[in-house]
């Protein structure tokens, strides 16, 4: 998609520091963190949004799911556990649609974190 922001950062004509980078994603921080920890997971390939994909597009998902908990830890935001009591942890999240909160029409997966409060989430 000539006109996708996401697309364009996933090819380079938009110059963004990765967290992550493969063949099938990029991840990279939001610029308007809504926490300490923010960065969205994004296909380097245009879907539009969670509700476009199909069978196909599972694996490509079931990357980007794990990856969350991977980076997570990774940024600072992972989630431990020591004797039965956690601790750290995020969010994930896909918006879709307009009530879905949706703004950038290429799928990407949410990941916030880091110490509480944050802005307008629970
Ligand atoms: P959505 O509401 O579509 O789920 O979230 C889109 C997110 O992308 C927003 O949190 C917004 O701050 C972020 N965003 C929009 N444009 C850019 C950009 O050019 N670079 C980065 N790094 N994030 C962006
Ligand atoms: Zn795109």
């Amino acid at each position: 998609m000539t006109d996708c922001i996401f697309c364009k950062i996933a090819a380079k004509q938009i110059p963004t520091k990765a967290v992550y980078e493969d063949d099938d994603v990029i991840a990279f921080n939001d610029t308007n963190p809504a926490a300490p920890v923010h960065f969205l997971i994004v296909p380097k390939q245009h879907i539009a949004t969670l509700a476009d994909c199909n069978e196909s597009h599972g694996a490509l998902l079931s990357k980007m799911m794990l990856l969350a908990p991977k980076l997570a830890q990774e940024q600072g935001c992972g989630y431990a556990e020591a004797e039965g009591v956690g601790s750290g942890g995020f969010k994930t999240l896909f918006n879709t649609g307009p009530d879905g909160g949706q703004e950038v029409y290429h799928l990407h997966l949410h990941v916030i974190g880091g110490p509480r409060p944050w802005r307008g989430l629970r």
